[in-house]
């Protein structure tokens, strides 16, 4: 059930000679938990509502313009840190939707993924000694990200049930170290969406301590409740210390596409675009320019996504409220956290295996979002990207539990 049994397994068929030059940075830290549980979800042929990839069909238009650009033969790399429609794209939406400015010649880098991008942002700004802040719980990836960058993490806490952090120990996670505060909104796992006024709050302490401010932006189409997606980089002062990470996967279910993008002032798309460079060298170039398609799609398209989406987490809140959970109702993104005091275990692993065996739901331990697992211990993560069926598949199943 672990993450990490699989590589234990793997480690042991290795001679002790090779395993002694094996990396000590990936000794710190396991396979991911999502992933894993989609693996388990497989195995048991389990509905799955850990690993957050949507199972309905992403949209015509933007399918059909991929089938054109590989019939088109945009087949070859695209000029390593995007092609020229993609970039131009990217810099237009985000003038228009957040009011900024960028140069898309200069500050703009394309990814394999908003995974290759926030690596390759915190390997382009890390020296060794810098530290990072992160709020936890956090999405999985960080932690790695932190771990091979070379950046020591300074963990702080939001709090259920809003999600809020205490100013104070934020500010005492600041320091003449930190290089940056990673700020994932809307927030995987929680749904929080971080307001302008806590925007400000982090915003003051970068200017303070010269830190930058990396922002996972990945869900910003999926909002609810009157909610608005504030950009850290729209702020004043802001523009000059943000790299802002999305890309294609959320916001047009395309997430094995595997599109991405780093937002960066000059100085520091430049080594982002070097660490990309020799990591990945491009993104899949005829899904690019599919991407410079679907970025020009009209406003109608992300009301009707959020819109979709807002039915889903009421349909998924009634269920899981139903079965027995306490559910912290989200305000954007496609996860629930949920609390599984109600139910009689020990903790979050064997709660999330007895579900993956005997229920067949596959959902997220909240362990894997925290550095303190016994933080997460009572709480598991569904996800809520899933079309009608699989929802009531999952109700149908949660019935079993509550019996
Ligand atoms: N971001 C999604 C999640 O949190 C998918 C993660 C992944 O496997 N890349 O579930």
């Amino acid at each position: 059930m672990s993450a990490g049994e699989a590589s234990i397994a793997g480690a042991g068929k290795v001679s002790a000679a090779v395993q002694k030059t094996l990396s000590a940075k990936a000794e710190r830290f396991t396979e991911s938990v999502i992933r894993e549980m989609t693996r388990l979800a497989q195995k048991f042929d389990a509905v799955n509502m850990a690993q957050g990839f949507p199972d309905f069909p992403a949209s015509a238009e933007v399918k059909e313009a991929a089938r054109q650009a590989i019939s088109d033969d945009i087949n070859q790399y695209a000029i390593t840190w995007g092609a020229k429609e993609l970039r131009d794209a990217i810099a237009r939406k985000f003038e228009r939707t957040q009011g900024v400015h960028v140069d898309p010649e200069r500050e703009i880098t394309v990814t394999c993924g908003s995974t290759e991008a926030m690596m390759a942002a915190m390997m382009g700004i890390i020296n060794p000694g810098d530290e990072v802040v992160i709020f936890e719980p956090h999405y999985e990836n960080y932690g790695p990200d932190a771990i091979l960058s070379g950046a020591t993490p300074r963990f702080v806490q939001l709090r259920p049930p809003g999600w809020n952090f205490d100013r104070d120990e934020l500010r005492r996670a600041f320091g003449p170290k930190t290089k940056a505060i990673i700020v994932n909104t809307p927030n995987n796992p929680t749904g929080k969406v971080f307001s302008r006024e806590e925007l400000e709050f982090i915003r003051d302490l970068c200017v303070e301590w010269n830190a930058f401010a990396v922002t996972d932006e990945i869900y910003e189409h999926i909002i609810f409740d009157e909610t608005k997606h504030i950009s850290m980089a729209s702020l004043d002062g802001m523009r000059d210390r943000t790299i802002t990470i999305n890309g294609l996967s959320k916001t047009y279910s395309v997430t094995g596409w595997r599109v991405g993008w780093a937002i960066a002032p000059p100085e520091a798309s430049v080594p982002i675009r070097k660490v990309h460079d020799f990591l990945t060298v491009g993104a899949a170039a005829p899904l690019q320019q599919a991407g410079a398609i679907a970025l020009e799609l009209p406003p109608s398209y992300y009301q009707k996504l959020a819109e979709m989406y807002l039915v889903k987490r009421d349909r998924m809140l009634a269920i899981l409220a139903d079965a027995g959970f306490r559910c912290f109702k989200p305000a954007g993104a496609y996860y629930i956290m949920t609390d599984i005091s109600g139910f009689n275990f020990p903790d979050d692993m064997s709660f999330s295996k007895y579900l993956v065996e005997k229920i067949g739901i596959a959902v997220v331990p909240g362990s894997s979002f925290y550095d303190d697992q016994s933080m997460g211990a009572r709480q598991v993560r569904f996800t809520f990207c899933k079309k009608e069926s699989t929802l009531a598949a999952c109700a149908e199943k949660l019935s079993k539990l509550r019996a």
